[in-house]
C-alpha cells in the first residue's frame, strides 16, 4: 500500500472524510457564520490565510484567553497554535490587557513618544545583549526595514538567506534552491521584479557554499533564523553558527538574526542562550502579548553606521517607518510584556512543559512505529515525517506532507486540540497545563491508532 510519512495513504483518506463530516456535524454556527462572511469577504475570511486550516470552513472564535479558545460552538479547545506564536505568553496576558487599558484612556497614537520608549530600549537591550533599538509594527516589516537599513549600511546590494526560509512576506527572501539553482517562489503573487538579482541562497548547515556565496564580498547581509522554524524545524548543526559568524565576519557582511520564533528559547532568545553575536536581531509576535508590534536592534558598531546612513541621505522618504509604528498602545504591550512577560520565571516552566511535550510524542511516535522525528526549541515542540531530523530546507520539505498534516490538525480539532496549520508546530504558554499536554499526546495516539 501506498504510505505518506508511514500512513497508509487509503486509511488516511478514509479518516479524512469522517473527519470532515465530524467537523461539520459540530460546528453548526461557525458554518452560519462562515456562510454570512462568505458575502462580503473575499475568499469569506479577514486573511485569505485564514483558509489554510484544512477545515470545511473556518472555526469561529468566540474568545481566547490564557492556553485556551472558544470557538462559537461551545468547544473550549487548548491551544498549541497560539496564534502561530502572537500569544507565545498565552492568549490575552492580564498584565497587558491592564496596561492597555491604562493606556487607552491616555491616548492610543500621536506620532510622539512617551515614556514607554525609553524604558522599553532599556529592557530589550537587557535581555537581548544589542544597545540600539527600533520599533516596526510587524515582524515582516522589521525584516524589511533592517535589509533597507544593512543595505544602506554597507552600500552593498545582495541578501543572503537559507534555503527554505520565512521571514515574514519580505519578498526579497521569496527565492529557492531547485537543483542548486536560485528560483524565485512561483507561489508569490504579482511579484514582478527579478528577486534573484539581488538575493543569494544556500542550504542551512552548508559551510562551504555559505562561505563561496559570501566569497564575492557583495553580501550586505544574512538574514537567518537561529533555528529554521517554517520548514519544520532544522537545528543547526554542532559547531554550524561558530564557523558560520567567522565566514560572515571575514567577509564584511552582517549577520542578522530573525528571533521571531526561535524568542520561545528564553527571555534573550537563541542568540543568547547559545551565544551567538549578530549584528541585527530582530523579534515580533509575542513581543507585546499579542498586540501588533515589533523590534530590531543594532550593535553599537552597526547603529553608528545606519545612523551615518541616515546623516549622508538626501532628505525626503527613508522607505523606513509606518505611521502607526511605535503607537502609544504598542509600546505600553511591550512594556508589560518585557517587564512581566519575557522573564527567566515565566519561560522555566513553559519550556519545561515543552519537554514533557516533546517526550510524551516521542514515546507514542517510537510506539506507533512510524518514521517521525520531534524536535524542541525552548517553548516550541515539532513533529516532523522523516525518521532523522532534516539538516536542511530541502530535506525538511521533502518531509511536509500538506494532506498527513491536514488530516492530524483536523483529527485533532475534533478532540479540541489546535495546533498550527502549515506544519506540525506546537507551543507551550504559562497558563498551558499538564491535561492540556495530556490530551494532545492522547490525541496523536488516537490519530495513529485510527490510522492503523
Ligand atoms: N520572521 C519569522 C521567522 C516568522 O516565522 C514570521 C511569521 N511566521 C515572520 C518573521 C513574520 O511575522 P509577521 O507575519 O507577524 O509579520
Amino acid at each position: 500500500a501506498l504510505t505518506l510519512g508511514g500512513i497508509s495513504t487509503r486509511a488516511l483518506q478514509a479518516l479524512l472524510l469522517r473527519e470532515r463530516a465530524s467537523y461539520i456535524r459540530r460546528n453548526p454556527k461557525s458554518q452560519a457564520q462562515s456562510a454570512r462572511a462568505a458575502e462580503h469577504l473575499l475568499f469569506g475570511v479577514p486573511l485569505h490565510w485564514m483558509n489554510d486550516w484544512g477545515t470545511p470552513f473556518a472555526l469561529q472564535v468566540a474568545s481566547a484567553q490564557g492556553a485556551h479558545l472558544l470557538d462559537v460552538d461551545g468547544h473550549r479547545l487548548a491551544d498549541f497554535c497560539l496564534g502561530d506564536t502572537g500569544a507565545m505568553f498565552g492568549h490575552a496576558p492580564p498584565v497587558v490587557t491592564k496596561a492597555l487599558q491604562r493606556q487607552a484612556a491616555l491616548g492610543l497614537t500621536t506620532m510622539l513618544p512617551n515614556d514607554d520608549g525609553a524604558v522599553v530600549a532599556e529592557l530589550l537591550a537587557a535581555r537581548l545583549g544589542l544597545p540600539m533599538w527600533q520599533f516596526a509594527m510587524t515582524a515582516t516589516d522589521a525584516n524589511r526595514f533592517v535589509l533597507r537599513w544593512m543595505r544602506a549600511a554597507t552600500g552593498r546590494s545582495v541578501l543572503l538567506v537559507f534555503n527554505g526560509c520565512y521571514h515574514g512576506t519580505v519578498e526579497d527572501v521569496f527565492v529557492d534552491l531547485v537543483d542548486g539553482k536560485p528560483v524565485q517562489r512561483d507561489s508569490l503573487l504579482g511579484q514582478v521584479h527579478d528577486l534573484t538579482a539581488h538575493t543569494r541562497v544556500v542550504e542551512f548547515n552548508d559551510l562551504a557554499a555559505l562561505e563561496a556565496a559570501l566569497a564575492p564580498g557583495d553580501v550586505a547581509c544574512v538574514l537567518a533564523e537561529p533555528v529554521m522554524t517554517n520548514i519544520g524545524m532544522v537545528l543547526p548543526q554542532p559547531g554550524f553558527w561558530e564557523q558560520a559568524q567567522a565566514l560572515i565576519r571575514k567577509h564584511g557582511a552582517m549577520l542578522v538574526l530573525d528571533e521571531t520564533h526561535t524568542i520561545s528559547s528564553g527571555p534573550g532568545g537563541y542568540a543568547q542562550a547559545h551565544g551567538l553575536q549578530a549584528d541585527a536581531i530582530v523579534v515580533g509576535k509575542p513581543l507585546g502579548g499579542g498586540m501588533p508590534c515589533a523590534a530590531y536592534g543594532f550593535t553599537a558598531e552597526l547603529a553608528e553606521r545606519v545612523v551615518a546612513a541616515k546623516r549622508n541621505a538626501p532628505p525626503g522618504h527613508s522607505g523606513i517607518g509606518t505611521t502607526l509604528t511605535a503607537n502609544l498602545l504598542a509600546m505600553a504591550a511591550i512594556r508589560a510584556t518585557l517587564t512581566h512577560l519575557m522573564t527567566p520565571e515565566v519561560f522555566a516552566p513553559m519550556q519545561a512543559l515543552a519537554g514533557c511535550l516533546a517526550s510524551g510524542l516521542q514515546a507514542v511516535v517510537t510506539r506507533h512505529g512510524v518514521p517521525w522525528c520531534v524536535t524542541q526549541v525552548g517553548a516550541r515542540v515539532e513533529f516532523q515525517f522523516c525518521a532523522v531530523p532534516p539538516v536542511n530546507g530541502t530535506e525538511a520539505g521533502l518531509a511536509m506532507n500538506a494532506e498527513l498534516e491536514h488530516a492530524i490538525h483536523l483529527y485533532l480539532l475534533n478532540r479540541e486540540v489546535l495546533i498550527t496549520p502549515f506544519h506540525n508546530m506546537m507551543l507551550v504558554c504559562p497558563d498551558t497545563t499538564d491535561a492540556d499536554v495530556a490530551r494532545l499526546i492522547g490525541a496523536v495516539d488516537g490519530f495513529l491508532t485510527a490510522c492503523r
